[in-house]
């Protein structure tokens, strides 16, 4: 029997193999999932070097708009298509159920989609010059070799998010999925291709960040760096590209308010506080970790919440009674409890979870139960940072400008709601808060359509909607004077 070597580098048109390689666990009960290529520093190199010749030598750039939005309809086809295959591969990469990685597809098919619909919508503007005998265009121009990096909590969806508009514009790319969850990043290189993606626009490494990610924020052949991920890496991933000026997009994290005020509608605000915080075990970046409840209702709100919180069942991709899945991996999981220990240390009340489960149907897995922190202060180091993961912290408001000032009170900005049944409040409130995106009495929904980022600390740039498609592209003034003649500025 031959085996197939794992895979992961590709670039050219073709996989490449290489000296050593990873194996990929499911973080559901730690079984593996599939070797995947561990490239080098030089392999990075390598699909640098294809993507700078794709780029320099122009198909791609020159195809007409159209014709590469067709390119991504095409994809958004295929995609659906293989919507099984993908799912489960996001699934045994990130051990989230079945049903989300579905959702995930579906949004993912609806990212192509959009791009691929807008092409050739916007092509520029002639501006007035003011003289009948010259023509002043403002044109857009790819920004040329962009170097994606993403995260694992959605892996294929952050992919998703900067290939479609990076191919729209005209760029060529080198991907780089998080070691932890490659398994879709590799099938989408397939797809590519039979999509009809010429070769060496589209090129993958597999492989750690202070491997191979920090070549691609430093190569000079390098014209773009986008990133989404931590803090910390997304600080040393902008230095990096520094030397160079190489346009760098930041989407981090945060720490996101969910504000409820007294007169909201209770039901729906215990219940959506819950889908804001333990979607995905709260590894989300726009996770709802911030509870802000109005005092007067305070006691009783956080009582429904936590006795529903403790019913959420944990279980792998494929267990159907499952709610929510495990942690991206051990290291993560002691993570999130150590910032649980920190919290109660520093005073905060534990009201459930807060323990690693016991129960050995989990036991395999990186489980970590829905936790509820009350008592919370806007100093505490548990209300300044992002866990990441399914841990809510609880403070208390007593009127609207006191809320604006706690949700405002972090170095981030990405994303949060307002809970109110009074129309004028929940607009003044969504206007002066500090946030990429607000929702009023609703959490979580997006749209391709509209713009995604963060204010702060949780990046710079957009994703999404036209403005993520101008992440990737230049702007081009083009001057013709249509009757030249001497201008005799010099006498002589
Ligand atoms: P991470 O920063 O550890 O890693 C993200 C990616 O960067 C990975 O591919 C990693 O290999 C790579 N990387 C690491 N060090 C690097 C370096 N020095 N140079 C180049 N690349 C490097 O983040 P993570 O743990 O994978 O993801 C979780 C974080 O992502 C959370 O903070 C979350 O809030 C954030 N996030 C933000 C958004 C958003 O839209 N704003 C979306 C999803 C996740």
């Amino acid at each position: 029997m031959t085996s197939t070597p794992p895979r992961g580098l590709y670039y050219a048109g073709d996989w490449h193999e290489t000296a050593a390689a990873r194996q990929i666990v499911c973080p559901a009960d730690g079984s593996p999932v599939a070797a995947v290529a561990e490239c080098t520093a030089e392999d990075a190199a390598s699909a640098v070097t294809a993507a700078r010749h794709a780029f320099d030598e122009g198909t791609w750039s020159t195809t007409p708009e159209r014709g590469r939005g067709e390119l991504l309809l095409r994809v958004a086809d295929l995609l659906e298509r293989d919507t099984a295959l993908y799912a489960k591969a996001e699934s045994l990469d990130t051990g989230k159920r079945l049903v989300e990685s579905r959702y995930d597809l579906a949004d993912i098919v609806g990212c192509f989609r959009y791009y691929g619909g807008i092409a050739g919508t916007d092509a520029g503007r002639v501006v007035d010059t003011g003289r009948t005998d010259a023509i002043s265009r403002i044109v857009h121009a790819p920004v040329g070799v962009c170097a994606l990096i993403t995260p694992w909590n959605y892996p294929l969806l952050q992919v998703a998010w900067k290939v479609a508009p990076a191919l729209l514009a005209g760029n060529t790319f080198v991907l780089k999925p998080s070691e932890l969850t490659p398994g879709t990043a590799v099938l989408l290189m397939d797809t590519l291709a039979e999509a009809g993606l010429p070769a060496g626009v589209g090129n993958l490494v597999t492989g750690t960040g202070p491997e191979v990610g920090v070549v691609l924020t430093t190569d000079p052949r390098v014209d773009l760096v986008s990133f989404t991920g931590g803090l910390e890496t997304g600080k040393s991933i902008m230095a990096a590209a520094a030397p160079t000026v190489k346009r760098v997009a930041l989407e981090l994290g945060g720490i996101n308010p969910n504000v409820v005020f007294a007169d909201a509608d209770r039901e729906a605000a215990v219940d959506m506080a819950l889908t804001a915080v333990f979607l995905h075990s709260g590894q989300v970046c726009s996770a709802g970790a911030r509870l802000l409840v109005q005092d007067s209702i305070a006691e009783a709100f956080v009582d429904e919440l936590v006795a529903r919180a403790q019913q959420i069942r944990m279980g792998g991709p494929f267990d159907e009674a499952a709610e929510t899945g495990p942690l991206i991996s051990a290291a993560h999981r002691d993570k999130v409890h150590a910032y649980v220990e920190a919290a109660v240390a520093e005073g905060a009340v534990l009201r459930c979870g807060g323990e690693i489960p016991t129960d050995p149907a989990l036991a395999e897995g990186y489980f970590y139960p829905p936790t509820v922190l009350d008592g919370c202060q806007a100093a505490m180091g548990c209300v300044q940072q992002e866990s990441f993961g399914p841990v809510l912290t609880v403070e208390t408001f007593a009127d609207e400008a006191e809320a604006v000032r706690l949700a405002n009170g972090t170095p981030f900005g990405l994303a949060g709601a307002v809970w109110t049944a009074d129309a004028g409040r929940a607009q003044r409130v969504a206007g002066a808060l500090r946030l990429g995106t607000v929702w009023i009495n609703d959490y979580h929904p997006y749209v391709p359509q509209a713009e995604w980022g963060g204010f702060g600390q949780s990046g710079n740039g957009r994703e999404l909607g036209p403005g993520g498609l101008a992440e990737y592209r230049e702007t081009k003034h083009i001057w013709h004077n249509i009757a030249p003649a001497p201008q005799r500025w010099f006498s002589s």
